[in-house]
């Protein structure tokens, strides 16, 4: 196996099965073409090449960075393409700046609305004064709804100055941390974080509970803010509901300016869908567009996919993208997202929105709050996964498959006569969907 295939190995690890077959599974490493720094990977076809590259070149150059322990620019190009001068150049900039930005999060391509108009605003107005407006920043919300883009925005515009910019998720700077110290040279380590011009950390509720992280995290933010250095930070909640963080962190990260991220209205959803059509140059009609936009929940990033999807496949089948076709696919790929859904983490979803936990729906307690979550998780986990009932059974820690048979009908007759029980499987069904 080769130092490419290797790293995607390693990436498979942490992707889904169905992201791995559909995308990564068809890169092909150069071995002849790639050099120490610099690892060329080929793709079938722009729209795989366009998507691996924007949602997983700094991914793979981090496993690379990890593996190596040197940085690496990962090109992923079309076969037979590979632009010598651009790679020559791309390598330069980066070696010059340790960072690892998406050139295409741009603020040009952030399309702005009522829900995210704050945050824009003010990663805007630190992207043109950098470190003397609100330091830190700090921009929350939930899952794809632009927080990395944003911050990236932001880092592309200093970049661009020429400043040194460090964008990291807690997760690399966690495994940095620890090669350092494994090989002995905290001191670069530090000399890195400590030194940059911007600093911008992604993803920083993945700091809860690692204290040690936290310790040298605190050094590395007083130093910087000591010296007026620019510190953008994202978490998918306020610094408050962030559990098992140090006091001290969580003032400092309130004391620059705290901006959040709602889910986009469907306006910008539309916004949204259309910039990102230009960008893959995929064409649809406005129908097409708003139907996709009502379908598409609260996750911007699953535009993504869908559009790459229909293009795919219809470059395939060789059809046109009409209405019909494009509610064939979006059903594929819902059944697809139930397809990752399991026992465990049906149980999950449902404990966590009625509170309690899930080790207690599997046990055998008879108490009402607890049948009544026990019956809910059941009914889910026959409806969205594939397991028999002898499974379900032995999953909830039943006698046998008639145990789960006579609570399913118990469960029907609920959904005809109890409206209030109906509306809650229909929220649930719907929360535990869009988790996966
Ligand atoms: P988060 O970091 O909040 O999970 P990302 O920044 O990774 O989300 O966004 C997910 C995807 O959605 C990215 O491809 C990003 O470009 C896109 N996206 C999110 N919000 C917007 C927006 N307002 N305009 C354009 N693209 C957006
Ligand atoms: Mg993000």
């Amino acid at each position: 196996m080769n130092i490419g295939q290797k790293i995607l190995q390693l990436l498979k690890e942490e992707i889904t099965e169905v992201e791995y077959n559909r995308y990564i599974k068809h890169l092909v490493y150069d071995t002849k073409k790639s050099t120490s720094d610099l690892a060329i990977f080929y793709a079938p076809n722009n729209l795989v090449c366009n998507w691996i590259k924007n949602k997983y070149t700094t991914k793979i150059e981090h496993l690379f960075e990890v593996s190596n322990g040197a940085k690496v620019t990962v090109q992923i190009t079309l076969k037979n393409i590979v632009d010598k001068r651009k790679t020559k150049q791309t390598i330069e900039k980066k070696q010059s700046i340790h960072s690892l930005l998406n050139p295409s999060h741009t603020f040009d391509n952030f399309m702005v609305g009522g829900s995210n108009q704050f945050a824009y605003a003010a990663v805007k107005s630190v992207s043109e004064k950098a470190g003397e407006l609100y330091n830190p920043l700090f921009i929350h919300g939930g899952v794809g709804l632009g927080k990395t883009h944003l911050m990236q925005a932001a880092g592309n515009v200093f970049q661009n100055q020429g400043k040194v910019v460090i964008y990291t998720t807690v997760e690399q700077f966690l495994n940095d941390f620890i090669r350092h110290i494994r090989n002995q040279t905290m001191d670069r380590f530090q000399e890195k974080y400590r030194k940059c011009d911007v600093l911008l950390i992604d993803d920083i509720q993945f700091l809860s509970n690692k204290e040690n992280i936290q310790e040298e995290f605190f050094h590395t933010f007083e130093a910087l803010k000591g010296t007026g250095k620019q510190i953008i930070l994202t978490a998918d909640k306020h610094p408050k509901k962030i559990g098992g963080l140090e006091k001290r962190l969580q003032s400092r990260f309130e004391h620059g300016l705290v901006a959040d991220i709602q889910p986009p209205e469907l306006e910008t959803k539309i916004a949204i869908i259309k910039n990102k059509c230009e960008i893959n140059k995929v064409v649809l009609s406005n129908d097409i567009i708003n139907y996709i936009a009502t379908v598409i929940e609260n996750n911007v990033r699953e535009i993504e996919g869908i559009l790459s999807k229909l293009h795919a496949y219809s470059q395939l089948m060789h059809v046109d993208i009409d209405l019909a076709f494009v509610k064939n696919v979006l059903k594929d790929q819902m059944q697809e997202n139930r397809a990752n859904l399991t026992l465990d983490n049906i149980t999950k979803s449902v404990a966590k929105d009625l509170n309690i936990k899930p080790s207690e729906i599997r046990s055998k307690s008879r108490s009402k709050n607890l049948v009544y979550a026990r019956r809910i998780s059941i009914y889910l986990c026959r409806e969205l996964t594939q397991n028999t009932m002898p499974q379900l059974a032995q999953y909830f820690g039943m006698k046998d498959h008639t145990a789960i048979s006579h609570t399913l009908k118990k469960i029907n007759e609920l959904l005809e006569n109890d409206e209030d029980f109906k509306v809650k499987i229909e929220e649930l069904t719907n929360k535990v969907t869009s988790s996966s």
